[in-house]
């Protein structure tokens, strides 16, 4: 969380960001982590289940950088993975292969396969067709597969379109007139396990009412998935998993904590006698969001009539939610100073009109530095290198010191790459 010392200066954490990059030794664009912030949420979420049995499986998609997925790992938080790199990165930094889920729609066999010689708890199944693929994948290695039914509820969560993922027209999930074929297709695959079924409707939720909605849904859903494999001599379920997508206060207010909604799961489940499963949550965002900042320099301003623009170090290559879904990140000085304020647009160096972070109440007398807020989710994961521009540095604290340093790549090495022949 982004607060502020007696003189005005940014801290993230107990660390002075300024002081925070120049122990680093590296420049803008720089991604600053407080990993104590991060550990602190899932411990948070954790709480919010009370007695009930359950698994925080942090989805890697948000932040895969590996002091994040080792602190996470050391506390025992599993890891939700959405691609063969995100699993083999989730085991390498340490996360219990018991603790991983891997979602996704279209999973190569490779993939599958590294998934099935890991061991990971499940394989989250997203269409009836993806059945016959892993059971065969299960055969050609002879090996045992465990995997989750991840259903899609049609429920329309209230967030953007570009992020709602639990609706009839989403890609995602078995849909609900589909879960008998998917049943059966589980029988008859003698090596496929069912270890549970689960969801994920949306990301950036504001409001309990859809989840909790999607929740009800699915405990009859399980109850009639596990009726049926016990039918067939196959084993009870294990698991129930509600997704993540548990909203963060980008500035606007968020009238909910993460740990409400674990907290209304945890209560559907004790309604339903079910607190022997251990309930699976998957957040992103909510664990890493707010305890990262991304800190751009000023490079000019930009006047014409009335309208004022501020140009910064760090375009939508770097931080690609602006651009993506018009989201809105506070922008502010890294050193707050007195004097007279203005709106300005805030937009980076990168040749698209799209490159733009929105309009900011900022100093006249530009700032030399400015801290792009809420930054950890979905920032460097989603940066690319358009327009021959470096990924950004990623600087990780504890404790207000430094940790780890993942460098940006030299124009140099970008050239030499990309000049390349790779003969
Ligand atoms: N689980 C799945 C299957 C997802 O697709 C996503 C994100 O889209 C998440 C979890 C994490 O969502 P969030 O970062 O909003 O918690």
């Amino acid at each position: 969380m982004l607060t502020r010392d007696g003189e005005g200066n940014a801290v993230l954490g107990k660390g002075r960001v300024d002081a925070t990059l120049a122990s680093a030794g590296v420049s803008t664009p720089a991604y600053v982590y407080d990993l104590d912030g991060i550990v602190g949420e899932a411990v948070e979420l954790s709480q919010g289940f009370g007695g009930q049995h359950h698994l925080v499986a942090y989805a890697v998609k948000a932040n895969s950088a590996g002091p994040i997925l080792r602190a996470l790992a050391e506390r025992g938080v599993g890891a939700d993975v959405v691609s063969g790199a995100e699993l083999e990165l989730a085991l390498r930094c340490g996360v219990d292969p018991g603790n991983i889920v891997y979602s996704g729609v279209a999973k190569s066999a490779p993939e599958i396969d590294r998934a099935i010689a890991a061991g990971i708890f499940a394989l989250q199944v997203e269409s009836v067709e993806e059945i016959p693929r892993i059971a065969a994948r299960a055969e050609a290695l002879g090996r045992r597969v465990s995997v989750s039914v991840r259903i899609n509820p049609g429920i329309e969560a209230d967030t953007h379109a570009y992020i709602a993922t639990g609706h009839d027209e989403a890609k995602f999930g078995v849909p609900r007139a589909s879960i008998g074929d998917a049943v059966e297709a589980l029988r008859a695959a003698p090596l496929v396990d069912l270890v549970g079924v689960g969801h994920h409707i949306g990301s950036q939720l504001t409001s309990l009412d859809e989840y909790v909605s999607a929740a009800r849904m699915l405990v009859p859903i399980f109850a009639t998935c596990e009726a049926a494999m016990l039918q067939s001599g196959r084993p009870a379920l294990k698991s129930i998993d509600f997704g993540g997508g548990f909203g963060i206060d980008y500035g606007a207010g968020c009238p909910v904590r993460p740990r409400d909604f674990v907290s209304a799961v945890a209560s559907e489940l004790a309604r339903a006698g079910l607190t022997h499963l251990r309930a699976t949550v998957e957040p992103g965002r909510s664990l890493v969001g707010s305890h990262g900042v991304l800190v751009a320099s000023v490079i000019m301003q930009k006047r014409a009539g009335e309208r004022r623009w501020l140009m910064i170090d760090a375009g939508m290559n770097d931080l690609l939610r602006p651009a993506l879904y018009q989201a809105l990140h506070r922008i502010e000085p890294l050193a707050l100073s007195a004097g007279p304020s203005d709106s300005f647009r805030v937009v980076g160096p990168v040749c698209e009109s799209s490159d733009d972070f929105g309009a900011h109440v900022l100093p006249v007398l530009a700032p030399a530095a400015v801290v792009i807020r809420d930054a950890g989710a979905y920032g460097y994961t989603m940066a690319s290198e358009y327009n021959g521009r470096a990924l950004p540095s990623e600087v990780f604290t504890r404790d207000g010191a430094v940790v780890a340093v993942l460098r940006a790549r030299s124009t140099a090495d970008w050239v030499a790459a990309r000049s390349a022949i790779g003969l």
